[in-house]
């Protein structure tokens, strides 16, 4: 059975030493699952200190970027290979930010997601439309443009994890709702289908994400295409990031 993902991404949040701080108390408030897989998206400086904490937890670790050569005169860069040594499983690749701040473009986007599936780790595709393309009608033309040129001459797809992340939902407070989330990602799954083939399309784990908190996980997860969530400000705290985890899709399943 496809296990759900709660992705947490730290942005440019927490030193070092914060970093393990708050993973030390994470692991304490984990309960084990066999239906979950959480990962925490930490930044460049903590990942290793990171790595070492969670060795024998069932926490699972994500960067947040990566450059898409190994080695080489690239100032400032963080490679695959580097990523790979610590013992990164996860590499979130196309976040809004990387592409509205710092320009990243569709092709850069497709180079990064072959190369961390090459090394071995998994790419978390992050595509999403902006406001005026929502309100414009251009949302299903948007992801699909940005899924095509990202996994064009993409071959390793039983490694990838896309994730729908309206970038008017980012950091705003604003949620999608479930069910807006939901035909987003039936639509993400056609094209996948049509690109790949169904069986592909239905193993694909698909997460939502956009100020997801413990106010509206439960209802995000009941809705049959969502996979789990990719999580920004929630998963900074421990009280609200573990309520995400434990998320519950029936009164029971706690
Ligand atoms: C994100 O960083 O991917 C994100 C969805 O952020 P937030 O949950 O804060 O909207």
């Amino acid at each position: 059975m496809k296990k759900t993902l709660i992705a947490g991404n730290w942005k440019m949040y927490k030193t070092p030493t914060e970093s393990i701080n708050f993973v030390n108390q994470l692991i304490k408030n984990l309960k084990k699952f066999e239906d979950r897989d959480v990962l925490i998206c930490v930044p460049f400086t903590s990942l290793w200190p990171v790595s070492q904490i969670i060795k024998d937890s069932p926490l699972k670790l994500g960067a947040q970027n990566v450059f898409f050569e190994n080695e080489g005169a690239f100032t400032g860069e963080i490679s695959p290979l580097m990523l790979k040594d610590i013992g990164v499983e996860y590499v979130i690749c196309g976040h809004s930010e990387r592409r509205n701040i710092f320009g990243e473009t569709d092709e850069i986007i497709n180079k990064k997601v072959k190369k961390v599936a090459e090394m071995g780790m998994k790419p978390i595709l992050c595509v999403g439309e902006k406001l005026k393309e929502r309100e414009e009608g251009e949302t299903f033309e948007v992801v699909e443009n940005q899924i095509r040129k990202c996994l064009d001459g993409f071959k390793s797809i039983e490694n990838l994890v896309i994730a729908y992340e309206p970038v008017w939902a980012i950091g705003t407070g604003k949620t999608a709702l479930p069910q807006q989330a939901e035909e987003v990602h039936i639509f993400i799954r056609e094209i996948i289908a049509e690109i790949y083939n169904k069986e592909v399309s239905e193993n694909l784990t698909i997460l939502y994400g956009g100020s997801v908190k413990p106010e509206n996980i439960d209802q995000l997860m009941k809705e049959k295409n969502i996979d789990g969530v990719l999580v920004g400000g929630a998963c900074l705290k421990i009280d609200s990031f573990i309520r995400i985890i434990n998320y519950r899709t029936n009164e029971s399943s706690l």
